[in-house]
């Protein structure tokens, strides 16, 4: 008995990471209901039902829109795959770590890419694509709303404008940005798009939410050759989250109880309150952080309410303060990646993370530890200025 590991009994922290978020008790306790068959009548309506509510999210009335069984990567992966072939064109826009996957997953596709490079923290204008675009006549171009890594907010409608006048299909990468700031796969005429449930749906990692225009369906459906993934081959998934309810692969059952009620919880909310929380509650962390001194890395106007990417300030020692929250606090902060390692925190307000409780508990345990490691500031004022953001918001709530 001795060699006997105990019960898996994790302690509770609060997820303010680059994900996976803060998950609502909600969905953790809808994920301990019984596990049924995954053709069981009742999973195909939890089925049935998270396709709507997708669809929902995603704002699109796109036939194939499911959840892929599988983190976020996956959903890169089952988009990606399915759209290249061997040798079509493809062109990557990369500010940053997700962006430069993107291009690995394309050229490992077989693609023909092109990546397009601008520095990270900034973003993509139309006419940083124009020339690479004319030139390389791409039959996909692929680039990322919400790049984690640097905490900037990509505009999608003037690219995608661009792309489809030059004949082009268009996938967005919205892992970070889906649930918490508008994705509008319709109106801004997205061909292909996936997330992740672990960053703003505020669900454990394990589904990645895809959608696929009929554009892009009926591209899929005549390729030339099939798709080198048989797990993630849509034409096969078609068949299984369509009516024939053809078995492909064991569902996660639990795992999609999981995502119908985090998804449900913010069509609950409603989807422009939930951003406006995402936002009010970053414009609170944003004004603190900035009274004492800590800098943002992305552009000013392109900043993610969900991802707040700052600079370490000078002199003061990374991992002593991520560690000092995550030991003493039980906060957890992401570190910097790639070329921002060591020199940036990302500190996450997605889903059921984006409450004030939070944000005021992190800024009061990051002035500990600034201080603690001789950080001169002024003392209080990020909590100070912090509600003063949540005070003009309930006093402008009061007016009516
Ligand atoms: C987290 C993330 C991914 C990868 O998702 P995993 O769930 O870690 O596989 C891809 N793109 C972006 C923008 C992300 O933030």
């Amino acid at each position: 008995m001795s060699d006997l590991v105990a019960r898996i009994n994790p302690p509770v922290r609060t997820l303010m990471g680059p994900g996976p978020s803060d998950i609502h008790p909600n969905v953790l306790a809808a994920m301990a209901k019984p596990t049924v068959g995954h053709l069981d009548p009742y999973y195909l309506k939890v089925m049935d039902e998270l396709q709507g509510m997708l669809r929902q999210l995603f704002r699109t009335e796109n036939a194939m829109t499911f959840a892929v069984s599988g983190t976020g990567s996956a959903g890169m992966e089952a988009t990606v795959v399915n759209l290249v072939e061997p040798g079509d064109n493809v062109v990557v826009c990369v500010n940053g770590v997700f962006g430069k996957r993107l291009a690995d997953v394309a050229t490992r596709a077989g693609g023909n890419v092109t990546v397009v490079e601008k520095p990270w923290g900034e973003v993509f204008t139309a006419d940083d694509l124009k020339e690479t675009i004319a030139a390389t006549k791409p039959k996909l171009v692929a680039i990322v709303m919400a790049e984690t890594s640097t905490g900037a907010w990509q505009p999608i409608e003037e690219i995608s404008e661009l792309v489809h006048n030059a004949g082009a299909m268009l996938l967005v990468d919205a892992v970070t940005s889906l649930g918490g700031v508008a994705v509008e796969v319709d109106k801004w005429n997205i061909d292909a798009i996936y997330s992740g449930s672990q960053k703003c749906l505020s669900c454990p990692p394990g589904l990645a939410p895809v959608s696929f225009s009929a554009k892009a369906m009926e591209t899929i459906m005549n390729r030339k050759t099939p798709v080198q993934s048989w797990y993630l081959d849509v034409s096969l998934l078609a068949n299984y989250w369509g009516e024939n309810r053809v078995y492909h692969h064991t569902a996660p059952i639990n795992m999609s109880y999981g995502l119908h009620e985090a998804v449900r919880l913010i069509l609950e909310e409603g989807l422009d309150n939930c951003f406006a929380r995402h936002l009010k509650n970053h414009q609170a962390l944003a004004a603190g952080l900035s009274a004492i001194g800590i800098e943002y890395t992305a552009a000013e106007g392109h900043r993610l309410p969900m991802l707040n990417a700052v600079k370490v300030p000078e002199g003061i020692e990374d991992t002593v303060i991520r560690k000092g929250l995550l030991n003493q606090f039980g906060i957890e902060i992401g570190g910097g990646l790639g070329a921002f390692a060591g020199k940036v925190w990302r500190i996450g307000l997605m889903g059921y993370a984006a409450r004030q409780n939070n944000v005021l508990l992190f800024l009061a345990a990051l002035e500990q530890l600034l201080a603690a490691q001789g950080y001169q500031f002024d003392r209080g004022a990020s909590i100070e200025d912090a509600n003063q953001v949540y005070l003009a918001y309930s006093h402008a709530k009061t007016l009516g």
